[in-house]
């Protein structure tokens, strides 16, 4: 990773915070990506809503004029709406869709072309959720519409990897499990614990744990590997 130019969204906490952390602990030079982050924070830490194209055009022209470079984009920013099929609201399913799946197409589209400069590469963040379902119940709703658009990201990661391969930009994907982080703060712990042993490990990911992967992926020892969906799960989709 040294001086290997990384953007991460939704870097502000959780597990981007996490990856971001590692991999500049790794020698890469960071560019942290948030909505919660102001203008005028720095070239290093950018304000970034990635539902909306002008933010994004925003972001890509600090990171030319900063950098003048960009080698691996993270496109981990994501949002959950807890309701079933039945009772989401149509602008919740929107909105889900537009940061999950719309931020991350448009943050391929933006820096499709500085990737394919440098070779570089696209790690994104679907969920064991995107390929698996949720379980359902009354205290737990199955969340459809973050399903369905993490199931949207793993297909996004696919095609990108097929259409960017001749340009020598490889794109891969790490399907977290249940990590403890503020996105499952509102879960009782009774239906965070029914998750969690349903993979055979047994507990939760630590943020940390990701981190390792998703250099992995972004190494030049990775240079063979594009459109991998891997999982960082504690076994739960071998379960
Ligand atoms: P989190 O809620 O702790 O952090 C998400 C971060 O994204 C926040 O800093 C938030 O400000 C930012 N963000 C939200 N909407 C944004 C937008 N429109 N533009 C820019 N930034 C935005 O969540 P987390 O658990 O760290 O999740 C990170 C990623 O990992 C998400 O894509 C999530 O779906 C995925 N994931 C998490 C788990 C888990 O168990 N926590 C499991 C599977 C996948």
């Amino acid at each position: 990773m040294k001086d290997k130019v990384v953007l991460v969204t939704g870097a502000a906490r959780g597990l981007g915070a996490a990856v971001a952390e590692h991999l500049e602990a790794a020698g890469a030079r960071l560019v942290r990506a948030d909505q919660s982050f102001s203008d005028g924070e720095g070239p290093e830490k950018v304000a970034l809503d990635v539902s909306s194209a002008d933010s994004w055009k925003r972001c890509a022209a600090s990171v030319r004029e900063e950098f003048g470079r960009l080698d691996v984009l993270v496109n981990n920013a994501g949002i959950s709406c807890r309701a079933d099929l039945l009772t989401t609201d149509d602008e919740d399913f929107d909105r889900v869709l537009r940061v999950n799946v719309w931020g991350v197409w448009r943050g391929i589209k933006t820096f499709a072309e500085d990737l394919a400069a440098v070779r570089g590469c696209v790690v994104n963040v679907g969920s064991v959720y995107g390929a698996s379902t949720a379980p359902a119940s009354r205290t737990s709703p199955s969340s459809v519409a973050y399903q369905a658009s993490k199931a949207a990201v793993h297909q996004i990661t696919r095609v990108a990897a097929v259409e960017l391969a001749p340009r020598g930009v490889r794109v891969n994907a790490v399907l977290p499990g249940v990590f403890r982080t503020a996105l499952l703060a509102d879960l009782p712990d009774a239906e965070l614990n029914r998750r969690v042993q349903r993979a055979p490990m047994g507990r939760p990911g630590e943020p940390s744990e990701l981190g390792p992967v998703v250099e992995l992926l972004a190494d030049e020892a990775a240079s063979f590997v594009t459109g991998a969906l891997i999982p960082v799960d504690g076994g739960h989709l071998a379960a």
